[in-house]
């Protein structure tokens, strides 16, 4: 009998795989976790319905939610990762030469060890270079009472339910903001705008209230079924963003990274938004810029 895995994440529509082969399938302490094998998308994992990453593309949000921050930096030292258990994140940050540390914060220890097994070209190199630190901890816990600085802060959660709900908040924005070293990036993922316009609303609401700079991007992410799939970009130092196709290129150059997804015209092409997208922007960001009234006393 066949078997087919649906992503329940929506209400009134489910894409779905037919399941070639199941992996690995667990309750972990946090999720529902499902690795299995799919013709068409290679080797997936699906985290409390909602399908995670593919084989297949799986290079394209890892290139873009690492590349996109450190290539816009001169000389990127150190990168607090937020999720990402798959590896993917880890495996693009330290393709940098200048990264000194990269720190993962999982909270799920069932998914690294899953991934490293199950598509370990994903992450399993990365585990174990010198410069990965990876933390077994709640994201949220971790950032309230880390004392370190990165130059970026890349949050790789899962959509905002179940244990990633919590990742989604401006308590938890905010607590990100004071690990940044001056002139830091934050990155975050914001779903898919034409399935779920309000997660991209409330987080670039919630981030225009904390920098000065909130400029979301997009990527084409063929598993985020529905749409774009967006990404979301804080800092408080406007350069990183005005860094031009041609300083990028001479940088991807130098450092010998190869990318498959990422390239200087994508990058400056990927902050270019669709005026249904732009309109939400545009009115979060000014909601989160307005200063709270003062009740007047009566
Ligand atoms: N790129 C995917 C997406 O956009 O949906 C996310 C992939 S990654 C597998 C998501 C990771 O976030 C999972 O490994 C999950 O265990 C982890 N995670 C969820 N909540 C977390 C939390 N509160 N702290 C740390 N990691 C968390």
């Amino acid at each position: 009998m066949e078997r087919w895995i649906a992503e329940t994440f929506y209400g009134d529509w489910q894409p779905s795989m037919r399941v070639e082969k199941v992996l690995h399938e667990v309750k972990t302490e946090h999720q529902h976790l499902v690795i299995f094998e799919n013709k068409t998308w290679g080797t997936v994992l699906i985290l409390d319905g909602i399908f995670q990453l593919t084989t297949r593309d799986e290079f394209i949000y890892h290139e873009m939610m690492a590349h996109v921050p450190l290539m816009a930096m001169e000389r990127p030292k150190s990168v607090l990762i937020i999720g990402g258990g798959d590896g993917g994140i880890l495996r693009e940050v330290l393709k940098h030469p200048s990264i000194r540390q990269a720190t993962l914060v999982e909270i799920d220890q069932e998914v690294i060890d899953t991934s490293v097994k199950y598509f370990p070209k994903v992450g399993a190199k990365a585990f174990k270079d010198p410069r990965a630190n990876v933390v077994i901890t709640d994201g949220l816990d971790f950032v309230v009472t880390c004392e370190e600085r990165f130059d970026a802060v890349i949050v790789d959660s899962s959509e905002p339910v179940g244990p990633s709900a919590v990742l989604h908040t401006k308590r938890f924005f905010a607590d990100c903001q004071k690990l940044l070293t001056p002139g830091g990036v934050f990155i975050t993922q914001n779903g898919v705008p034409f399935q779920h316009p309000g997660h991209l609303a409330k987080t670039t609401q919630a981030l225009a209230g904390l920098h000065k700079y909130v400029s979301p991007y997009v990527c084409t992410q063929p598993c985020y079924f529905g749409g774009e799939f967006a990404l979301n970009w804080a800092s408080d130092d406007a350069g990183h963003l005005s860094v031009d196709a041609a300083a990028l290129a001479r940088r991807a150059k130098s450092r010998k990274i190869e990318t498959r997804y990422w390239t200087p015209g994508v990058h400056k092409g990927a902050f270019a938004l669709p005026q249904f997208m732009q309109d939400v922007v545009d009115k979060a960001v000014a909601k989160g810029r307005k200063k709270p009234t003062t009740k007047k006393r009566a």
